[in-house]
């Protein structure tokens, strides 16, 4: 790898191969001592804090890790960010509506997240998205600000309608968007009973599409939302009851993550036309809701790329107002307020998953003798004749004939030809050939197409003190990247070349993709583990929901979180520690009764005293072993 002309590896270095600039949106860099720092102000470089001195504080009040950090000011400043971008896009365009944002709570609806929104989103009168009673239920406790809008979205019961009408009644601006023709009936009936005006909403189906993991979101055979015929006659409904005065707002959502911004324009210039035409039809309207999407730039790559974006927030703002005037200025209707139900961009950059290595395998390579003893078998002289011969003119060649030869090797010990010895000297040689072949490949321009994924053959394995399922759900569920790096020793070359291995001890606990710019990259470069040190890595931008997707496969539980408050000084407050869970609490989940099970098992041991396998003080041990189990961590304890 490449280093400066001392010949020493740098910070740059580090931050050019994990790509922390391009992901990080100013909010994470490496400091000089080579560690990550956090830095919720950006331009003001005295308040970065390190992620080591977190850490360490963290240890030190007794938390292990696996931790979920969660930085409060980063909520902040994303909220204010989306805020301010729209208010300078529409300022620098003349728009004379507004733009009021909510908070889809389904994205991370810990109790935290949401109280911090509406904390932090109160100056701009930033509001809440719902998708269910539960949500409604949580955002009523959370949200104070009687200009900010609460949307409720999903399918309604009545107790859900009746709920929303009181809130209407207490002087909150919450809207129902009615997303099947069904819902229309119960809010007339139930808004007449009660004697409340409601605020209604369409949830319209569009024909734009937009790309990336949630295309069928929207479109004709979107499960949500009506379609035009359906508009009309929910319009028809209305102005019969006289009722077309509550009618006031057009939503659509086109799916998350939607990397490219044509999608996004496309959307936007097809529901404005809808949206004039409602203000045709005679309807109040004034509010256009343009749901989610707004991508977060996951691998830093700034491309129509699955896992980023081509468009920066003030282009994508920009954009949306621009595309809403080009519609309704010809006919003169007045500019509505403008909300988006962005729920990534505000609370990825939110946490950060921290863990520790626990052990690593390695591939080779292996001290080997210059020459082979006379009674070595031919075909163990054959394959090290391939290991000694390889060259870059011949590794296509080579890399076949080391299969054959190991094939061939592996089949003589099944017959009983070679011995267990002889077996493992031979892989030894094989994987020496596969280490070079590796090293060779990588001066080839065009490699050929069977050595593609070589490096994976002999990448480490870093097992790693966490769980995908509980943790990171969508790079297990959808391919989802994130950024991962060590969060230290970033001054020091990272040698290794790794997959990540989780404790669940599936299969499927594995991190073999990661983000590059260019490409997508199958291994992490990592540094080699010190004999005793302790060796951290963290996964970025993960606030957006992983943690209510994740669950217990293999009983890994929630892990601890831990909340920082970063002052502009560069001090830090630990707000709020919330133990993850013990092992007790993840069986009661399955139903088990803890206390049941201590009991149960004081009689097995009991038995076995009676049986004299164990005395009676052994029983004692044991019983206190059982029990500390049943109260720890459910991950690694050190
Ligand atoms: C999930 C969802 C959102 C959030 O979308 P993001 O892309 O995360 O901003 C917004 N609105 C609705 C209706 C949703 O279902």
């Amino acid at each position: 790898m490449n280093k400066d002309i001392l010949g020493r590896w740098t910070k740059e270095k580090s931050e050019e191969l994990y790509g922390i600039k391009n992901w990080g949106a100013g909010y994470f860099s490496i400091s000089d001592k080579g560690e990550v720092l956090v830095n919720p102000y950006k331009d003001n470089a005295s308040a970065a804090i390190s992620i080591m001195d977190i850490i360490s504080g963290i240890t030190e009040r007794g938390f292990d890790l696996p931790v979920l950090l969660r930085f409060e000011n980063l909520l902040d400043s994303q909220i204010s960010y989306l805020n301010n971008s729209f208010a300078e896009a529409m300022k620098k365009l003349n728009y004379k509506g507004v733009y009021r944002g909510v908070y889809p709570i389904k994205v991370n609806q810990q109790q935290q997240v949401v109280e911090e929104v509406t904390k932090f989103g109160q100056r701009y009168h930033h509001g809440l998205e719902v998708g269910s009673k539960a949500e409604l239920i949580a955002a009523l406790s959370a949200m104070k600000d009687k200009e900010a809008c609460i949307i409720c979205n999903g399918y309604k019961d009545e107790e859900f309608i009746d709920l929303g009408l009181y809130a209407v009644k207490m002087g909150f601006k919450l809207f129902f968007v009615i997303e099947i023709p069904g819902e229309l009936d119960i809010i007339i009936e139930r808004s007449q009973a009660l004697k409340v005006q409601p605020n209604l909403g369409l949830r319209i189906k569009l024909s734009s599409k937009a790309g990336g993991h949630w295309t069928e979101s929207g479109g004709d055979r979107s499960i949500f939302g009506l379609n035009m015929s359906e508009v009309i006659s929910i319009v028809d409904t209305l102005k019969e009851k006289g009722m077309l005065d509550t009618l006031k707002l057009l939503h659509y959502h086109l799916g998350s993550q939607i990397p490219n911004i044509r999608d996004i324009r496309s959307a936007v210039l097809e529901a404005t036309r809808v949206y004039a035409e409602l203000v045709r039809e005679g309807a109040p309207m004034g509010y256009l809701d343009l749901g989610g999407g707004l991508a977060v730039d996951y691998d830093g790559s700034n491309t129509n790329y699955t896992n980023s974006r081509n468009y920066t927030v003030e282009e994508y703002c920009s954009d949306i107002v621009e595309a809403v005037m080009a519609i309704l200025d010809p006919s003169n209707i007045p500019h509505p307020t403008i909300i988006t139900e962005s729920g990534r961009t505000t609370v990825a950059y939110y946490s950060v998953l921290l863990f520790n290595v626990l052990d690593v395998t390695t591939f080779g390579e292996y001290d080997l003798p210059e020459k082979l003893r006379e009674d070595t078998s031919e075909q163990i002289k054959n394959l090290f004749e391939v290991y000694k011969n390889l060259s870059l003119k011949n590794i296509q060649e080579c890399y076949n004939d080391a299969l054959y030869y190991r094939d061939e090797i592996r089949d003589m010990f099944k017959h009983g030809r070679i011995s267990l010895r002889e077996r493992a000297f031979a892989e030894k040689i094989f994987w020496n050939t596969i280490h070079e072949i590796a090293r060779e490949k990588t001066k080839l321009k065009n490699p050929p197409p069977e050595l593609e994924d070589i490096e994976n053959a002999i990448a480490d394995i870093y097992y790693c003190n966490f769980s995908i399922f509980q943790s990171l759900p969508d790079t297990w569920s959808i391919d989802q990247l994130f950024p991962i790096m060590p969060v230290h020793r970033l001054l020091e070359c990272p040698r290794r070349s790794a997959v990540l291995a989780d404790i669940t001890c599936d299969c499927d606990g594995l991190i073999d993709k990661f983000i590059d710019l260019h490409d997508v990259r199958n291994t992490l470069p990592l540094h080699e583990m010190r004999n005793g040190d302790d060796y951290y890595l963290g996964v970025f931008l993960v606030g957006a929901y992983q943690e209510t997707l994740g669950d217990l496969h293999n009983l890994f539980g929630d892990t601890n979180v831990v909340s920082v408050r970063i002052h502009p000084d560069g001090n830090f407050d630990f707000v709020k520690e919330i133990r993850g869970d013990s092992v007790a609490d993840v069986l009661s989940y399955v139903e088990y009764e803890p206390k049941d099970m201590l009991v149960r098992f004081r009689e097995i041991a009991e038995e076995a005293v009676r049986a004299g396998y164990i005395t009676a003080s052994e029983r004692k041990e044991i019983m206190q072993a059982y029990d500390n189990g049943l109260r720890g961590y459910t991950y690694y304890e050190r």
